[in-house]
């Protein structure tokens, strides 16, 4: 017998989450996003559901880019980062990729390099970040130079917000950004998931909105709030793409005063009943929530209670009578059915530990067996 713990991933709901994407977007294509593996969902798990609905699939590693062409996708392959050294450009070609321009040198090899056939690129400004790309006064220049080069067949003109999901929002990237680029042809590509909730809309010059020819849609597409707390995914119409759920493989009767895990960091406050789940930080669980993380048993909310192991952490069962032994216990996404499907986000779970959906989600340890659901209905 396996330890009584899965991830579940649900192909339903990441065909749906683009679809959110798509409308928000306007008459933008969209990227689905699917670096680090799917944000920890596995890119051949996703695929049917999420091609379904993408124009395209951007990600980081060639080795992705590999991964979609041996699952029979001929579309779109955007490489976000670029290459990261000159034959990285051999792939490119055999693989039919689209691929970021951040720095002279990428140009540089790319100039060196001789292609079998021109190649599209995305040339990426840095607008105010200061992670990737070229600077406003810089940007024109590294266009001309490419648009001069016949290994260049088409120039995307690119950006990436700093705060998207946040109070300093996109106006002063947005103004830098078409400053430094209004007259220049080509289409653009400019939002992420935060961007495309909260700012797809906004008009930019030209008379297109920021969501502008292509949007790429990472988190929101496996159903987490970029902006959570201020919105929930619900708020958002988004639908769990995860669910992380375990059982609870033992039961304590524990009385008042005495405590419970590692540390001893809970005590309890009055005779407790308390439930070891088989799901502990070397399964993905962040060591770092404390007492009181939200988490169901059999689709109804409780808490957990003191530290979390590698393998196990304890949860409150005192006013869950009905549940004990054996009970289904959802870490985060969706209960299962015969528990009506109740939710947690995994936002909330995040929050509670200090960190984002983002990085549970990506975190999902590979020892952690993985149930594809929906994939037929998808
Ligand atoms: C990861 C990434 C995205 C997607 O970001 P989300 O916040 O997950 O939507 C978009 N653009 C670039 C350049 C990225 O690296």
């Amino acid at each position: 017998m396996p330890r009584p713990i899965e991830a579940v991933i649900h192909c339903a709901h990441l065909s749906h989450n683009l679809g959110v994407a798509r409308q928000q977007a306007g008459g933008a294509r969209v990227w689905a996003v699917v670096k680090a593996n799917a944000y920890g969902h596995g890119i051949e798990r996703c695929f049917d559901a999420q091609r379904q609905v993408a124009d395209g699939f951007a990600c980081i590693d060639l080795d992705e880019a590999q991964r979609l062409r041996d699952l029979d996708w001929r579309g779109p392959i955007l490489l976000l980062e670029g290459v990261f050294e000159p034959r990285d450009l051999e792939l490119c070609s055999r693989l039919h990729l689209w691929h970021a321009i951040h720095c002279e040198e990428q140009i540089d090899w790319l100039a060196a390099h001789k292609l079998q056939q021109p190649q599209r690129v995305f040339l990426k400004m840095n607008s105010g970040m200061n992670r990737l790309g070229f600077r406003p006064q810089a940007f024109r220049a590294a266009w001309q130079r490419l648009s001069q080069m016949p290994q260049v067949e088409d120039i995307v003109l690119m950006t990436h917000f700093a705060d998207a999901d946040g109070a300093g929002g996109v106006a002063a990237q947005q103004a830098v950004f078409e400053a430094a680029s209004s007259d220049l042809p080509g289409e653009r590509s400019l939002c992420n998931s935060a961007a495309v909730l909260r700012h797809a809309g906004t008009p930019l010059r030209g008379g297109i909105s920021l969501a502008a020819d292509w949007v790429r849609a990472g988190i929101m597409g496996y159903g987490s709030a970029p902006d959570f707390p201020e919105n929930d995914a619900a708020h958002h119409g988004l639908r769990p793409g995860m669910s992380l759920r375990a059982k609870v493989l033992a039961v304590q009767e524990v009385p008042a005063g005495e405590a419970v895990g590692y540390g001893g960091r809970f005590v309890a406050e009055r005779a407790m009943r308390v439930g070891t789940v088989a799901c502990g930080y070397a399964d993905g669980y962040p060591r770092l929530a404390p007492t009181g993380t939200p988490v169901l048993v059999d689709g109804r909310r409780t808490r957990t209670l003191g530290r979390v192991s590698m393998d196990m952490l304890a949860v409150d069962l005192t006013d869950l009578p009905g549940s004990g032994f054996g009970s289904e216990v959802t870490l985060w996404g969706q209960a299962s059915e015969r528990h009506g499907a109740a939710l947690l986000s995994i936002d909330e779970v995040a929050h509670a530990a200090g960190t984002i959906g983002y990085e549970l989600m990506c975190a999902l340890a590979p020892r952690v067996p993985v149930r594809v659901e929906d994939a037929a209905a998808s």
